[in-house]
């Protein structure tokens, strides 16, 4: 079967087709800038196959709907594309951001499932709207194919009330369902599941720490495969310390910031979520280029490094503290896969905790799936690439299966 992996943002389309045969990618492109007089489509068909083509065309994308009749456009071209007809496709996933206490798992989208993700366009303002954009376009254009709705906050519907309930008035959580949802799901889900079988193991038999650190960051405590604690909160600002996000901050901050420094309570908001983390401290939120900074002497790029490792390596204790025993922590994402820096320095100190990182095995330039701890460490360290796109073409594949 082919599934076709939807995220559609409030400007973009990013889009892959699966052969779910081999789980090979079939055509991987993102449309951009939708609703601006210069939209762009660009796309691989076939990549990582020796004649694969890349396609970029400049032209104006009105909306969704044209956004997503150029993404079938472009898939099934005569020439070049990889299906001959629409109905090739076997189904679609798309990923939900937002699926506040209603989803627990991905779900076939029907009208009861559009609704509820309306419902809680509160709860993601920014996010969730545009994720319906495209399940709505999907829906009208695909209307013979089955559609599933994969969510970044199911995964995390296991974490018990004492992690998830922040100690406000119980009214907050009644009226308004604040509390903890967690983010980046699927990816957890999926690193913990390669982690698993890697380690020769049932997901249900372990106790894993999944570190995803890339522009957006969050580390889960799962617990028999289920998540039990994470560090994103009712919305993904909350924890560790991300590429424009603050993370973890005094709740008072911000009052202090609206009475003292004239600031609009938009204006904070901008500033927590684009103007802080790595970029507010040192004003580069790319690894790369902070690694750079920091050889050529930027205090500053060395104190947002600090700050970033000292946070990870905080959550890890506490972590390990939750769970007791821990089989395994996996790190994934941009940095998580790539800086072998930040997750030495994450780790540092922590052998007292069973955790002994090989610093050789994780200087290596890491590809694939890889093991970076020491063969006597209790816990063992694994990099792990994530796929988020391939996870939701399995989570639709497993939820029709079922169904
Ligand atoms: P993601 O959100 O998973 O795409 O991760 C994006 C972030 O990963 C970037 O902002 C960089 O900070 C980081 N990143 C990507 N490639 C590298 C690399 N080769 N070395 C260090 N950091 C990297």
């Amino acid at each position: 079967m082919k599934v076709l992996v939807i995220n559609s943002g409030s400007s973009s389309i990013k889009f892959q087709l699966l052969n779910m045969e081999d789980e090979s990618v079939l055509a991987n492109g993102l449309v951009e800038r939708i609703g601006e007089p210069a939209g762009r489509i660009s796309c691989s068909l076939n990549p990582g196959v020796p004649d694969g083509t890349e396609i970029s065309i400049e032209q104006e994308v009105k909306d969704h709907q044209c956004g997503m009749r150029l993404v079938v456009e472009t898939l099934t071209d005569t020439n070049q594309g990889v299906v001959k007809k629409p109905d090739e496709i076997g189904a679609v996933g798309h990923r939900v951001v937002h699926g506040g206490e209603d989803f627990h798992m991905p779900t076939p989208i029907d009208e009861n499932v559009v609704a509820a993700i309306k419902n809680n366009i509160p709860l993601a303002p920014l996010h969730n709207p545009a994720n319906l954009d495209g399940i709505m376009v999907a829906l009208d254009l695909f209307p013979a194919i089955s559609q599933v709705a994969v969510f970044d906050t199911a995964y995390h519907q296991t974490i018990p009330d004492r992690a998830h309930m922040y100690a406000l008035p119980y009214e907050m959580y009644e009226n308004h369902k604040i509390r903890r949802y967690g983010f980046h799901g699927t990816s957890h889900k999926f690193v913990a599941g390669e982690c698993a079988s890697l380690m020769s193991k049932q997901l249900s038999e372990c106790n894993l720490i999944t570190i995803h650190l890339g522009n957006g960051c969050s580390m889960t405590a799962i617990e028999n495969g289920q998540s039990i604690d994470t560090t994103l909160g009712m919305t993904p600002l909350e924890g560790l310390v991300m590429g424009t996000r603050c993370g973890d901050i005094d709740p008072a901050i911000p009052a202090f910031l609206y009475r003292n420094n004239g600031m609009s309570i938009d204006e904070i908001d901008e500033m927590l979520n684009k103007k802080s983390g790595l970029k507010g401290l040192c004003g580069m939120n790319d690894l790369r280029d902070i690694h750079h900074a920091v050889a050529g002497g930027d205090k500053r790029a060395r104190l947002a490094l600090d700050v970033q490792t000292y946070r990870n390596r905080k959550y890890i204790g506490a972590y390990m503290a939750v769970l007791g025993r821990v089989d395994g922590l996996v790190f994934t994402a941009g940095i998580g896969e790539n800086d072998a820096y930040v997750r030495s320095e994450s780790l540092s100190g922590l052998e007292c905790l069973g955790i002994n990182i090989d610093h050789m095995l994780n200087n290596q330039s890491i590809k694939k799936p890889t093991l970076v701890s020491e063969p006597q460490s209790r816990v063992q360290v694994w990099v792990i690439p994530t796929n988020e796109e391939l996870a939701i073409a399995r989570e639709t594949i497993n939820v029709l299966r079922a169904g």
